[in-house]
């Protein structure tokens, strides 16, 4: 049976579009002078195969650069993205499909912060959700598509002193004329092999993203500064109780965001506490704890435990040559720019305030856009069209 035989005998789903119109005369709506709605009543073929137009080709002035004609430099580029999360390889999409052949330097972990979680269930256009890694294999797989090379090495050095850049990674030197900074940071966590061993089954450093999956659970936060107490206060909403365990006596937190949590029913808090194990086989079941004045070891039932220690930026490389904030974060300027001139930032190496794989994306697409208009008003790339993003 053929699709379209299949189609006849199966009951219709109910068009979402009936009797939507849509404006396509491309008038000024705002002065009443519209070209005139379509409806949606009659059918219109989308897939109807383009008609192929030669036309003639003329060199831009300015093109060319090192990656044009036959024979590219694999360690030259006009664009060169270090750090392959959402950020950097949303980057690489909007470089590679605007032919700049961007250079990606992955890291030795490649895919980012999604690479230890499971379920994302809040990425849009995955409606049921989907598992971290295999939506950071997509990101990559998309970059590859449209040509952008991804080399799995962590950068090492940079010198942003002239152009073209100079990045050093595993020994190699590559020049570029613009670069991405997309390295995003890495979540703080106690070290315990069994913590390590329930990322995703239970443990978790993320609130924003995973308290939903705990749903009237009893569970625990580890921290002592305001993040701690924010994520604790957040998870009430999910949670049937939040046990908030501290090493110390004190918080480092603002009393405020302290007493907001002392009075609060759901939360529990509990000093001089620390973490010793993570229980469970397939999923977190309770918690070894040791209270500090007395070395006293207990185990306790728990059904999640979320890290709230803090989070690195990882900018150490970049710390000669761009601004970084009080917490160690890179500085924007401009929406993606930096303080050096066709260096461009993206995701959670600046953002400490959203930290989602979304916003990361969103920023990756700005950067890739700025780099490419920037390269574009230093005759290093031809003008692209509107169709090419
Ligand atoms: C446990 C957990 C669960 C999460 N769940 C969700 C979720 O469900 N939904 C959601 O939207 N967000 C979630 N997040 C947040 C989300 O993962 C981040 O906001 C997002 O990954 C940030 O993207 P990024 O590209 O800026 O940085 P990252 O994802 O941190 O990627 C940075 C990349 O840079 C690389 N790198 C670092 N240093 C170097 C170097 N010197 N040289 C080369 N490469 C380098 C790293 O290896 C990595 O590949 C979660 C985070 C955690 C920790």
């Amino acid at each position: 049976m053929t699709q379209r035989d299949d189609d006849k005998n199966e009951p219709k789903a109910a068009d979402p579009f009936a009797g939507l119109t849509i404006d396509f005369g491309g008038g000024d709506s705002a002065n009443g002078n519209s070209g005139g709605p379509v409806s949606f009543g009659a059918p219109i073929a989308f897939n109807a195969p383009p008609t192929a137009v030669e036309l003639p080709r003329a060199k831009r002035p300015g093109a060319g650069g090192p990656n044009d004609g036959g024979d590219r430099d694999e360690h030259r580029t006009k664009l060169l993205i270090i750090g392959s999360g959402p950020a950097g390889l949303t980057a690489a999409i909007y470089a590679s499909r605007a032919n700049l052949e961007p250079i990606v330097l992955a890291g030795v972990v490649p895919g980012g912060q999604l690479m230890i979680t499971s379920d994302v269930e809040n990425y849009p256009g995955f409606p049921e959700g989907i598992l971290g890694p295999e939506l950071m294999a997509k990101f990559r797989e998309q970059a590859e598509r449209f040509g952008s090379r991804i080399y799995d090495v962590d950068v090492e050095r940079v010198d942003f002193s002239e152009r073209p850049f100079r990045i050093w990674a595993r020994g190699i030197e590559y020049r570029a004329d613009s670069v991405v900074v997309a390295t995003g940071a890495s979540a703080l966590w106690l070290g315990l092999e069994s913590e390590t061993r329930l990322r995703g089954r239970g443990v978790s450093a993320c609130a924003t993203c995973d308290g939903f999956f705990f749903r009237d659970k009893e569970i625990a936060v580890v921290g002592g500064g305001d993040t701690a107490l924010e994520e604790a206060t957040y998870l009430t909403r999910f949670a049937s109780k939040v046990h908030l365990l501290h090493r110390r006596d004190s918080f480092r937190a603002s009393k405020i965001m302290v007493d907001r949590a002392y009075d609060n029913p759901k939360i529990e808090v509990h000093t001089n506490i620390s973490v010793e194990e993570v229980l469970g086989g397939a999923k977190v079941e309770g918690l070894r704890l040791r209270n500090i004045a007395t070395n006293d070891l207990t185990d306790v039932p728990m059904e999640g435990l979320f890290i709230a220690i803090g989070y690195r930026p990882n900018t150490e490389v970049f710390r000669d040559w761009l601004d970084v904030d009080e917490k160690g974060y890179l500085v924007v300027h401009d929406e993606t720019g930096s303080k050096v001139d066709g260096v461009f930032i993206a995701g959670d190496v600046h953002d400490h305030r959203y930290r989602q794989a979304v916003t990361a994306a969103g920023d990756g697409c700005k950067a890739a856009i700025d780099a490419e208009r920037w390269l574009e008003a230093q005759g290093i790339s031809e003008a692209t069209t509107a169709t090419a993003w």
